[in-house]
């Protein structure tokens, strides 16, 4: 099983609800987020272009932050998500400085926080927060090991880019374009 997320940049319309959403469901302190909305613009006039999309942490199946952490916290886990174990967290900070996608924030409580695909909702059958309240449908969670998930069959049918791959963390966020 592999867990990932698809997000399709044509229907995003950068409303945030899945940055709301996220901080609802998972008791994301005032001023931070697990999720955010990035836009970007290309082109020069007339010919402009502008890609919205939601981000949040890739889940890589290469990760650094997993390999630098000195205490285990953070790990593989649960469909190949990337968790971290807030006891096990000295709050040393080096998985963030490791992370290409500037994917995690200390929590005021002093361990290092991020997405967790919603791990604890897609346990119960749930998707996660944000897939669940996007208003134009545009976030698509499944596994990619099974063929007939809609998101194998999303990728499959639509084109598709990951962000930052020279960095070769093998991120598991597909960006349809
Ligand atoms: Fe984009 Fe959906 Fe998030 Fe709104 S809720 S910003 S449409 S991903
Ligand atoms: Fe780690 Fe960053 Fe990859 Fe998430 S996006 S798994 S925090 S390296
Ligand atoms: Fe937040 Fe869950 Fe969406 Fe990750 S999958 S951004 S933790 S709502």
């Amino acid at each position: 099983m592999r867990f990932a997320m698809a997000i399709d940049t044509k229907k995003c319309v950068g409303c945030s609800d899945c940055v709301v959403a996220c901080q609802t469901e998972n008791n994301v302190p005032i001023g931070y987020c697990r999720d955010w909305v990035v836009e970007v613009n290309d082109g020069t006039y007339p010919q402009l272009e502008m890609e919205i999309r939601s981000e949040r942490c890739n889940h890589c199946t290469n990760s650094p932050c997993v390999r630098c952490c000195p205490t285990g916290a953070s790990h593989y886990d649960y469909g190949g998500t990337v968790l971290v174990t807030a006891h096990k967290c000295i709050g040393c900070g080096a998985c963030i400085a490791s992370c290409p996608y500037d994917a995690r924030y200390t929590h005021p409580k002093g361990y290092v926080d991020k997405c967790t695909f919603c791990v604890h909702r897609v346990k119960d059958g749930l998707p996660p927060a944000c897939v669940a309240v996007c208003p134009t449908k545009c976030l698509y969670f499944g596994d990619t090991d099974d063929p007939r998930s809609e998101l194998s069959q999303v990728l499959k049918k639509r084109k598709f880019k990951r962000l930052i791959p020279e960095a070769g963390t093998n991120p598991n966020l597909y960006f349809l374009i």
